[in-house]
């Protein structure tokens, strides 16, 4: 007779998008073997200028390169999809498991990316099955707002993990079939002992409307629109793609695509039979929408969040080589808001006000996202899966929390429900869940530009301090022979205060660094010109403070001659 081998405890390891909005990243670990689950980003906050992108920190899997088994990405969105580029260079050759569609999207975007390795993609659909390791993985079609989404049920040598991904219940779907109960129950009866589900839409009452009701509404913005229509959304909302081509059609409107990300994805998108034209000849190029009336036009473009080079900014900003508003305009930002991004939205929304145009936001109607399941559907989806534990995931902390009461409150008791947020090591047994003590890295990494991490904390305090108050350089010439300022110190500034109209602050701090400067050197001995330049630093700091209640980055060169 063998021995039963001993079993270990199952760790799941949160690395992002528990505690946030985005940058959805999860580990499976058991007996040191490891299974990733999506690699998504996130947009940085206001806080955060000249930051393109925070991805997740990955300094946990550092030599366990090895262990790493797969990565399985339940669909396409940028914060499921987003951080792949600049993580699997460093996490090695491992297959890639997910949905054609989401296949589609990453190939077209590592091109964007030089040197990246060739990626092992395979492809997976609903009932797909696949054994990875310990991990033996079911996918399942679920509705959500971009085709291909799927979800995972996961058996372990512990039970069964579900994971929904993200999701809605939606009994009238866009180019898509209902949400499938019969396979969800099925799923039950084979007993879960984890739920992991998405939280986006748990502070939200009530049921998420389905994809066809939300056509409904965008249809009244259309019979209503008298002039052009310009609809901003995310790239990656397909459904919503496709139902502003399928009510541009319907009211014989030409179609103009703006936006490189747009762009790409509705190809992907066509090519794969995701997204569906009735006609051929619907889409025209921008430049050629002036041969048609305002009425026959839509464009359809990215930049609902606002984001600085996105299409819709550049048309309000007047950046745009060929779209100006005008009165008569109906301009459509269908997506709901991430968390930071308000008060960027705002400004966007008067801009374009300003210009005459009409705007219709998520607010006004519910033309948002609309993709992630509400309340009713939270504790429905619980209540069918009868989960012994249940871990939130996706979301804001209070949206986690208000998931966790929902379990509760569909059943489960308090000690089985787990509020975890990044970096925490949620322990499993087949009776047992807990958190360990000790955390794993799990920090924001910045992506600026193409450089990964190298915006640390205190770039990011400079380029705070220079937006706020700007700086302030101050070159004092310094002579060998006597230690003495020569002539008079220059001084440049930028973002602080009009030195054409501040002659008298000049005057007088050009007098202090000349003081700080005689007195530093002072006595001939060897000068610790650091010593001096901090001196400089603090000194005139305090005295511009003082004066203005402002604090530039100061900036001292000092050059001797
Ligand atoms: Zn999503």
């Amino acid at each position: 007779m063998t021995k039963p081998k001993k079993q270990q405890n199952l760790r799941i390891i949160p690395l992002g998008g528990l505690g946030e909005v985005g940058r959805n990243m999860m580990l499976l670990e058991y007996g040191r073997e490891i299974l990733i689950i999506d690699m998504g980003f996130r947009l940085p906050e206001e806080d955060m200028p000249g930051v393109d992108y925070i991805i997740p920190d990955i300094s946990y899997l550092k030599e366990k390169e090895e262990k790493i088994l797969g990565v399985v990405i339940t669909h396409g969105h940028y914060d499921h999809i987003g951080a792949i580029p600049y993580l699997i260079k460093k996490i090695g050759p491992v297959p890639i498991f997910t949905a054609s569609l989401t296949k589609g999207i990453i190939l077209k975007r590592q091109k964007d990316f030089p040197d990246q390795p060739r990626l092992e993609i395979n492809k997976v659909k609903d009932g797909s099955k696949i054994k990875v390791g310990p991990f033996k993985i079911e996918f399942f079609r679920m509705n959500h707002n971009i085709p291909g989404t799927l979800g995972l049920f996961i058996e372990t040598p512990i039970g069964n993990i579900l994971d929904t991904s993200d999701f809605k219940f939606d009994p009238a779907p866009i180019n898509d079939l209902p949400t499938n109960f019969k396979k969800l129950r099925n799923f039950s009866r084979r007993k879960i002992l984890i739920l992991m589900s998405d939280s986006t839409g748990a502070e939200e009452e009530g049921h998420s409307l389905s994809e066809k009701e939300i056509l409904e509404n965008i249809k009244e913005i259309f019979k209503e629109a008298e002039g052009r229509i310009i609809a901003a959304t995310f790239a990656s909302l397909i459904n919503r793609i496709q139902q502003i081509i399928r009510l541009s059609e319907k009211f014989e409107r030409k179609i103009a695509i703006e936006g490189y990300s747009m762009q790409t994805n509705v190809e992907i998108a066509k090519n794969l039979g995701y997204i569906k034209f009735k006609k051929k000849g619907a889409v025209i190029r921008t430049r050629y929408i002036e041969n048609y009336p305002d009425s026959k036009i839509t464009i359809l473009c990215t930049g609902a969040q606002g984001e600085g080079s996105a299409a819709l900014m550049r048309i309000a900003n007047r950046e745009h080589p060929f779209i100006r508003l005008k009165k008569g305009d109906t301009v459509i930002l269908s997506s709901s808001v991430i968390p930071g991004n308000e008060r960027t939205v705002q400004i966007l929304k008067d801009d374009i006000l300003r210009q005459g145009a009409k705007v219709f936001h998520y607010r006004m109607m519910d033309i948002h996202a609309g993709g992630h399941a509400q309340k009713e559907e939270l504790e429905k989806m619980i209540k069918i899966m009868e989960p012994k534990f249940f871990l939130p995931i996706h979301g804001q902390y209070s949206m986690l929390v208000s998931h966790g009461e929902i379990a509760k409150k569909a059943g489960l008791a308090e000690k089985n429900v787990i509020v975890a947020e990044n970096g925490q090591v949620i322990n499993l047994t087949q009776n047992k869940i807990f958190i360990e003590k000790k955390e794993v890295p799990s920090d924001y990494v910045m992506v600026d530009g193409l450089g990964i991490g190298d915006v640390g904390e205190i770039v990011l305090r400079d380029r705070k301090m220079l937006a706020r108050d700007g700086m302030f350089v101050i070159v004092a010439v310094i002579d060998r022979q006597t230690g003495k300022v020569k002539g008079s110190p220059d001084i440049i500034s930028r973002g602080f205060v009009y030195l054409r109209e501040s002659k008298t602050l000049l005057k007088e701090t050009r007098k202090k660094v000349i003081n700080i400067v005689n007195k530093a050197v002072g006595s001939g001995k060897a000068v610790n010109w650091s010593y001096v330049k901090n001196e400089i630093r603090n000194k005139i700091g305090q005295f511009l403070y003082s004066k203005t209640q402002r604090r530039p980055m100061i900036l001292p060169v000092v050059i001797e001659v």
